[in-house]
């Protein structure tokens, strides 16, 4: 069989933003960030419903979940939406800006792997102590998570790892993310409520603990 497609691409120059909020940590070390990433925009055709439209809410609902329940970690949480599909630009382009204040960063939670059920996390091999704390962090839930470690995500996580900043990158992937992610059938239709829920509260217990641990510059760095 031959199969001839025929696609149409246009590429313009145009502007686009970052977007960040802080949840102000509730002590003296409110001045040490924890970063809550996800991408803003999406690729080709898709209408980019888990990549990231599920990244940007838990990044958003991690916070109201933590206000609803009177949580407020000692170190503060910056939701840092980007666009990322071309070349990382915006994670790029807040390390430049933040080039000078990058030591008052602790670390990175990166979501940009569908929103299917939590599977585990992935850290990088280059802070194998991050890997030791997600390890740990693993066996507070009700279900058997794997840690997996990386050299190379092609997420945002690349560019914080060589930013030197470690990484916990949200396994979310039970397959089916696959089938839908970079295509037309990344819609809502094919992301699961419950799904969607399980998936918040594991981000929401590893980013307050992660915000909160006292000395954990010295644990994953
Ligand atoms: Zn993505």
């Amino acid at each position: 069989m031959v199969l001839y497609l025929k696609m149409l691409n246009n590429v313009t120059e145009s502007t686009t933003k970052n977007l960040i909020g802080d949840y102000p940590g509730r002590d003296e070390k409110s001045n040490e960030v924890f970063l809550l990433n996800a991408h803003l925009d999406t690729f080709d055709v898709s209408q980019g419903a888990q990549d990231n439209g599920c990244g940007v809410i838990l990044a958003m609902d991690v916070i109201k979940v933590l206000q609803h329940l009177k949580l407020k970690p000692r170190r503060t949480l910056r939701i840092l939406l980007t666009p990322n599909e071309y070349n990382q630009l915006g994670v790029k382009q807040y390390i430049s800006a933040h080039s000078s204040d990058i030591g008052s960063h602790i670390g990175a939670l990166v979501a940009d792997s569908g929103c299917g059920r939590p599977m585990g996390y992935i850290f990088y091999e280059k802070f194998p102590k991050m890997g030791c704390i997600l390890f740990e962090l693993s066996l507070l839930f009700d279900k058997t998570l794997t840690i997996l470690a990386t050299n190379q995500s092609l997420t945002s996580g690349d560019e914080f790892t060589a930013a030197n900043l470690p990484v916990a990158l949200m396994n979310g992937d039970d397959g089916r993310y696959y089938w839908v992610r970079h295509t037309a059938a990344d819609t809502m239709t094919h992301v699961q409520a419950g799904d969607l829920d399980q998936i918040l509260g594991f981000w929401a217990t590893t980013a307050y603990i992660l915000a909160d641990m006292p000395k954990i510059k010295d644990l994953i760095q």
